[in-house]
């Protein structure tokens, strides 16, 4: 898809982009080539699944951004609910009791979502506070039921649970931890096998064991989902050995795999969930901690019964009100029904390329779904360049942004549209990701 571009925007483009290497400190990008390169894109505005940028290119948005804007882009009712909001309370606190109508109506709903008993939710502006705030809580949990040796947390080789100092130190994925020196203590990775974590319990010693936390399919680890029965048994072996249970819903939770949460998809209720990105598709950064009443009423009972954490932004009025919108969206529109309907077609698609390239395997459930290339299916033996990363940058001439994943020894390509997108739109996006493998192939 060669682009015209007009002078004019090309010129606003090199203006931005200059400024941009020289003030912008980018997240998750090498630094050098930023510097070298600049910006590739410079987005303006999105409308449904697409993106466009400063240059007038307009661009399928095929991993919803960061599996984040879920319903869409360019729904203007959020700017509106946000407006609204600002114009009649910009900001009041939350700490001590203090409350406010969108966040007492969010709480309600989130608890709606929610599974089993978890109907309490403290809010934070995304998943990695989330997590961190989960990590503070069993560990108080604990040590106010008499147990404050029960500290150490397990999360899984691949797992990404984000980049505050306890999310960092609970993500499996080695490069993000490695990035800093001194991690948080108590923090243990398990392979995805059940005799792993039977026998890592084992040498650590249940006392000394708070909780596990997991996503229900792994995200930037790769779209991994778990090993058959695999989260009924993990259920069984916490409630055994006294272990809570988190589940890292921060990617599959609000509707991204066909279920309200992704644990839905094993029948199985955690003892915390914590959500973000989906709670507002991104339209503001909003997440959560949802506890069940059990906890929640063990940590009323016990200590000085203070909860004492507690962020600026938590239960931030404009975010609050943004999310009740999304879901609201989500729910009138029947959007989690189209996750289930186009996800069966984004499946078939990606079997088509599995069946078709004989250089991958494919693996996903509702709109969540990945391909992983191997130069040889058999023995596993990966391409000296990463494969993924070449289809992204043919699809991105194809006007498809795409997502490679080659850290942890990976060499994928993951998908996570819009919940919006339609049967055309699923077929597009395949026929695009068909020929930039083609032409890849050919190159190899
Ligand atoms: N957990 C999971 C499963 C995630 O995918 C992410 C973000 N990709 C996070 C936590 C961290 O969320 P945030 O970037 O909002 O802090």
């Amino acid at each position: 898809m060669a682009m015209q571009v007009n002078n004019e925007a090309q010129v606003k483009f090199e203006k931005l982009a200059e400024l941009d290497k020289k003030h912008f400190l980018h997240p998750s990008t090498p630094i050098k080539q930023h510097m070298e390169k600049g910006p590739g894109l410079i987005f303006t505005e999105g409308e449904g699944i697409y993106l466009k940028d400063v240059r007038g290119r307009k661009l399928i948005d095929s991993l919803s951004s960061l599996w984040n804007v879920n319903i869409g882009h360019g729904r203007s009712e959020l700017g509106v609910a946000a407006m609204e909001q600002i114009s009649k309370l910009g900001f009041s606190s939350t700490f001590a009791g203090n409350s406010h109508e969108p966040v007492i109506k969010l709480a309600q709903k989130v608890a709606e979502w929610t599974p089993g008993d978890l109907n309490t939710t403290f809010f934070t502006s995304g998943g990695s506070e989330s997590n961190d705030t989960a990590f503070k809580t069993v560990r108080h949990y604990w040590k106010i039921k008499g147990q404050p040796n029960k500290t150490k947390i397990i999360s899984r080789s691949l797992s990404y649970h984000g980049v505050a100092m306890g999310a960092t130190s609970a993500t499996g994925i080695e490069p993000f931890r490695e990035f800093t020196t001194s991690l948080a203590q108590g923090f243990l990775y398990v392979d995805s096998s059940i005799k792993s974590l039977k026998a890592m319990i084992e040498n650590e010693g249940a006392e000394n064991i708070a909780a596990f936390i997991s996503e229900p399919i792994q995200g930037s680890g790769g779209v991994n989902p778990p090993p058959e029965g695999y989260f009924e048994e993990v259920r069984k072996i916490c409630d055994e050995n006294d272990i809570l249970f988190i589940a890292d819903e921060v990617i599959c939770g609000f509707g991204r795999t066909g279920e309200n949460f992704g644990m839905n998809l094993f029948g199985v209720v955690p003892d915390i969930i914590c959500m973000a990105k989906g709670i507002s598709s991104g339209y503001a950064p909003i997440g959560g901690m949802v506890i069940s009443d059990s906890i929640k009423n063990e940590l009323m009972e016990h200590y000085d019964g203070n909860f004492w954490h507690g962020y600026t932004y938590s239960g931030h009025p404009m975010c609050a009100a943004v999310a009740l919108k999304n879901l609201e969206i989500i729910e009138n529109e029947n959007m989690i029904q189209n996750v289930r309907d186009m996800g069966e077609e984004l499946q078939k698609g990606l079997k088509y390329l599995e069946e078709t390239h004989d250089m991958g395997n494919r693996r996903g459930v509702g709109l969540l779904g990945a391909i992983e290339f191997f130069k040889d299916l058999e023995t596993k033996e990966r391409y000296a360049e990463p494969v993924s990363a070449k289809v992204v940058a043919k699809a991105l001439d194809r006007g498809l942004l795409g997502r490679s994943i080659v850290y942890g020894g990976q060499d994928t390509l993951a998908f996570a549209p819009p919940f919006c997108i339609t049967k055309e739109e699923v077929e597009t996006m395949i026929s695009i990701i068909d020929d930039s493998i083609m032409e890849v192939k050919k190159e190899l």
